[in-house]
């Protein structure tokens, strides 16, 4: 596979350093409020990545964190409980990591390999401090805060392409009277009366942002490590920190070989952000969508591009997701109608071919999709119109690749009907196939009005009738 690695703006081949394992950090939030469809994007990106890594064989260790303590997490607690804040403020990132379980679960993301919070940490972080400060590499400002000097490391600004001389004029001078230079970044923050600290050796207080993902990272990993990802945003400065920290930690390049960065959103051309007012939350989108849909709605855009939020794409989404169940519950209901033989040959082997190449190319789910949604409706469409063509195995084989490409995606996560619906079903379809043959349309109508009712649509093909089920609502 070859992926677009921002750290050589190359597409480059997929290799792994142990071979069938594949180990990946991607940034986490940091929970202070609700997870929006921009981190959604990010986190079913790499779900799909992964997924996909898996299906070729690798065992894929991917690593999320949760920025846990924080400005924002200090500000939102002291919003919510004032003079409480100081006790109570773990009340915010608990609420809003489980928020973000919610919203994974809902949307068929696979558990990561580890979860690691700042909060659990920070001994770590503090012996990193430590051994920066040794090296040369940070400093101790006079209030005990501790400070990364990025002008120590060479080659400073290699991941975001900047010189430091650009970054310098560019740079906004931050109240932070005890830095060397406007660029350089706290390893440590010192303590401010009223908020959560932990001990150190040069004042109470609590780790910066930047250090945390490089700890953690090669803490659950090793390193190097294969790839480290999250959105655009994080390009600069935090993902450029982190390497100038592995750099002067490890005395590497890279700490990580390949950078994966997954664009931002936008409503109606404007870039998605809380100063906008325009976020919208995974919450609102899951209430109405089903986690399938809103999958499919992400993987019609290019992980690279900003991608255009709107509820018309969801609708069609949604739509592309009906059809991909269709074709799954009718072609399994389909298969025991198969021949014993192949006696026509069925081209559906391009969709197959066509999904791999597109994924195996800078992983473009756009064509994927098209491919998987294309052979939905080549099933609906022609399968299961001359199953009795083809020979049972052709059928299990078409079914067999045609989820594998579904579970790639992930827009088949819901297969499982309870067997007694099944069973009803099964027994009201039957009696309705009686009727028609006794020419009682009226009656076999009905049937069909009622199954459609709870959610059971019908298909007759000649004789035969399949059904699908429609997840989401009354059967979910
Ligand atoms: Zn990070």
């Amino acid at each position: 596979m070859r992926i677009y690695n921002t750290a050589t703006r190359q597409l480059e081949e997929f290799v792994t350093y142990t071979p069938r394992l594949a180990r990946g950090y991607v940034c986490g939030i940091t929970p202070y409020d609700s997870v929006h469809v921009g981190h959604g994007r990010v986190y079913v990106f790499f779900d799909m990545f992964r997924r996909y890594l898996e299906a070729q064989g690798y065992e894929v260790r991917l690593v999320i964190n949760f920025t846990d303590i924080d400005d924002k997490i200090i500000n939102k607690a002291r919003e919510e409980f004032g003079a409480e804040a100081y006790k109570r403020w773990r009340e915010v990132p608990e609420r809003y990591i489980a928020e973000f379980f919610e919203m994974s679960k809902r949307l068929f993301i696979e558990p990561a390999y580890a979860y690691p919070k700042v909060t659990e940490n920070v001994e770590d972080m503090v012996a990193w401090i430590k051994a920066l400060v040794e090296k040369g590499y940070a400093y101790t400002a006079p209030d005990g805060s501790v400070y990364f000097e990025v002008g120590k490391v060479p080659n400073y600004g290699v991941l975001s392409r900047q010189r430091i001389e650009e970054l310098m004029a560019g740079a906004r001078v931050e109240p932070e009277p005890g830095k060397r230079n406007p660029l350089d970044f706290a390893l440590w923050k010192s303590w401010t009366p009223g908020e959560p600290w932990w001990n150190a050796p040069w004042c109470p207080g609590r780790p910066g942002w930047h250090l945390e993902c490089v700890v953690m990272s090669t803490k659950h990993l090793g390193m190097p490590f294969d790839f480290h990802g999250g959105g655009a945003d994080l390009i600069f400065p935090h993902h450029e920190n982190e390497i100038a920290i592995a750099k002067a930690y490890f005395g590497v390049d890279n700490f990580a070989r390949y950078w994966i960065h997954v664009g931002y959103l936008t409503v109606r051309g404007e870039k998605m952000s809380k100063s906008l007012g325009n976020v919208v939350t995974l919450k609102e989108v899951l209430s109405k969508y089903s986690g399938e849909a809103l999958r499919l709605a992400y993987a019609m855009s290019h992980y690279r591009k900003p991608m255009e939020f709107s509820y018309e794409v969801l609708d069609q989404a949604e739509e592309m997701a009906k059809t991909i169940y269709t074709a799954y519950d009718e072609l399994g209901q389909a298969v025991g109608d198969a021949g014993e033989e192949d006696k026509e040959a069925l081209d559906y082997g391009r969709y197959v071919e066509e999904f791999y190449a597109a994924l195996e190319d800078d992983f473009s789910t756009p064509q994927a999709a098209q491919q998987l949604y294309g052979l939905a409706r080549y099933i609906i469409s022609t399968v299961l119109h001359k199953i009795d063509k083809i020979s049972r195995n052709t059928a299990l084989s078409i079914l067999s690749q045609y989820v594998k490409m579904a579970d790639i995606l992930g827009v088949l996560e819901r297969r499982e009907v309870p067997k007694e619906v099944e069973e009803a079903v099964k027994a009201a379809v039957e009696v309705r196939a009686k009727l028609r043959k006794d020419r009682q349309y009226q009656l076999a109508d009905y049937i069909r009005e009622r199954l459609a009712g709870i959610g059971v649509e019908l298909h007759d093909f000649g004789q035969r009738t399949y059904y699908t089920y429609r997840r989401g609502n009354r059967l979910r």
